[in-house]
Formats: structure tokens, sequence, C-alpha cells
């Protein structure tokens, strides 16, 4: 199923294709603070709206993954990395999509600061 996705203040927007059912909630250092829930995708299911210097992006740690935010309202939108295969993924933040029922998914804890 085909979901839009956006930033607080419409800045950002994205079309993103999957079957959410499931989310991770993750403890590192940056989740534990923004608070996402993330489900994740292969990067071409992923189609932004907005022009792409409307993203501002933040890394740490080893600058692998690309964490973009929205510079006006600070919503944390998605994140860009490679699965363990290599392949281009995409790390969705499921409470930006308005028609996902979050209290319908199923949340896994993810021990992100041990990793
Ligand atoms: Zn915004």
């Amino acid at each position: 199923m085909r979901y839009e996705a956006s930033c607080h203040c419409g800045k950002i927007a994205y079309d993103v294709e999957g079957e959410f059912t499931e989310a991770l909630d993750c403890n590192c250092s940056l989740c534990r603070r923004r608070g996402a829930l993330l489900a994740f995708v292969p990067r071409d299911k992923l189609i932004l709206k907005t022009p792409e210097e409307n993203l501002s992006r933040y890394t740490f740690n080893k600058h692998v993954i690309q964490h973009y935010f929205c510079g006006n309202c600070g919503i944390a939108v998605y994140g860009e990395g490679k699965a363990p295969d290599g392949s281009a993924t995409a790390a969705i933040n499921l409470r930006c999509i308005p028609a996902i029922d979050l209290d319908s998914l199923n949340i896994n804890k993810w021990d992100g600061a041990s990793h």
C-alpha cells in the first residue's frame, strides 16, 4: 500500500510503499530523544515529493546513516543507509504517516544503545 508521509509544517513530504504492521522502537542515543517509530523499506519505495534541499541532514557515530529532518519544524522524517546486504534502505518514521494507526503496530524494542 502507498502512504503519504510528511513533517509537521509540510516542507518535507514523501510517498512510501509498504505494509506497515510492525515498528522498531530503538533506544540509541538519537532515537531515545526523538522518539521515532521506525520501519525499513528499500530506498526506491520512497518517493520524495518536495525539493531535496528542504531536507536537513544529521549524522553521528560512524556517519553511515543519513538522518533527515525538517529544519523548519524539527520533525525527523526518514533516514537513509545500507542494509546488511549493501542495498540502499530507508528508515521510515511511521509517526509521520497520519493514515497509520500507531496503536495497531507491533512494537519491537531494539537495543541500539548496545550496537
Ligand atoms: Zn517541517
